[in-house]
């Protein structure tokens, strides 16, 4: 406990001084350069076979046509690292009440599932608890399911479509949403950091609270296709070169991570195995942001060390600019949306 707490005393130092990163001005127009606005007005709720997708960091993403919600990971609470790295964290009142004021301000009381990419903490940590809070049903690999321990139902529902429907590749129908999990790699990272985090490994067994960093190890990790009478959709959240099963895949949108992306010597196959054999019309990057920060508005950039966001974000841009057919690309904020719209109805 005493190492415990001279960590909490450091980390912050260190974070403040060192690590955390802001953005230049320069970069916030770049950023800004790549806003939807005014193309997405609220004219387009209009129609009735539009969606609308709005982003909150890493690969958050909640999916609403009106009458129906799917979340991809839902991780609203980002805790720091020293929270991370000393007590952990509990599904306690505190992460619940973070929870449900997200959920109230962006109206999630329609939510049918939340379904996270991998069992990493900035991706289904605070999954378990929405569904608990929701409804919902939680959606992922045997690893995410234990997150949710001591949520009896929200568990026992989670075991059931893995087993049933994920290890068969049976896709989930929630209301006009039809969706595949379809299997992928982990973003590559150095071995001693993928050590530390379970890259490739399930949670094991005695999984308990409170959870540190390490505890969330990384279990299956998911490509997710969603189709819904609007179009088609591609979350990719690993930097990681696509599924075959891509191949088969048109995408309206393209969710895709630049997380490392440029300290990786693979990034064209990466992109032409995700974004180019998807023919993809219009390309949002994720995961560039630092997620061990608050946020409410302004995402941050990655710490030092950790990447450098522009870079890859820019590297995923001038990847689109060599296609024969460039995506339109958008760079959402917390809160920022955008709309599919099916222009043939
Ligand atoms: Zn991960």
């Amino acid at each position: 406990m005493h190492k415990a707490f001279l960590l909490l005393i450091c980390l912050p130092l260190l974070n403040a001084c060192v690590l955390n990163r802001n953005f230049s001005e320069e970069h916030i127009a770049y950023l800004d350069s790549y806003k939807p606005i005014d193309k997405f007005d609220e004219t387009s709720s209009k129609n009735s076979s539009s969606l609308k997708i709005t982003y909150f960091g890493v690969s958050t993403l909640l999916f609403d046509d009106g009458e129906n919600q799917i979340l991809v990971d839902g991780f609203f609470t980002r805790p720091s690292l020293e929270k991370l790295f000393t007590f952990g964290v509990e599904l306690d009142e505190y992460h619940r009440e973070q929870i449900e004021a997200v959920i109230d301000e962006y109206n999630m009381a329609d939510l049918l599932a939340v379904i996270a990419v991998h069992s990493h903490h900035d991706h289904a940590m605070d999954a378990p608890l929405i569904a608990d809070i929701t409804g919902a049903d939680l959606v992922g690999s045997d690893s995410t399911c234990k997150l949710a321990l001591g949520l009896q139902t929200v568990q026992r529902k989670c075991y059931e479509i893995f087993n049933k429907r994920i290890l068969r590749k049976i896709p989930l129908q929630y209301g006009n949403f039809t969706i595949k999990l379809i299997q992928t790699a982990h973003t590559k990272l150095p071995s001693i950091v993928a050590s530390a985090l379970g890259v490739n490994k399930p949670i094991s067994g005695d999984f308990h609270y409170p959870a540190r960093l390490w505890d969330y190890a990384e279990g299956e990790s998911y490509s997710i296709h969603i189709t819904h009478p609007s179009g088609s959709i591609v979350v990719h959240a690993n930097s990681a070169l696509g599924p075959r099963e891509l191949e088969k895949i048109e995408a309206d949108w393209l969710f895709m991570s630049v997380a490392r992306l440029a300290s990786l010597p693979n990034s064209q196959e990466i992109f032409d195995s995700v974004a180019k054999v998807t023919s993809a019309k219009n390309i949002v990057p994720i995961h560039w942001d630092d997620f061990s920060r608050q946020t409410h508005k302004n995402l941050s950039p990655q710490k030092l060390f950790l990447g450098d966001s522009i870079e890859e974000i820019e590297l995923l841009m001038q990847l689109n600019t060599q296609l024969d057919v460039p995506a339109d690309t958008y760079i959402l904020d917390f809160g920022d949306h955008v709309w599919m719209t099916n222009k043939n109805k």
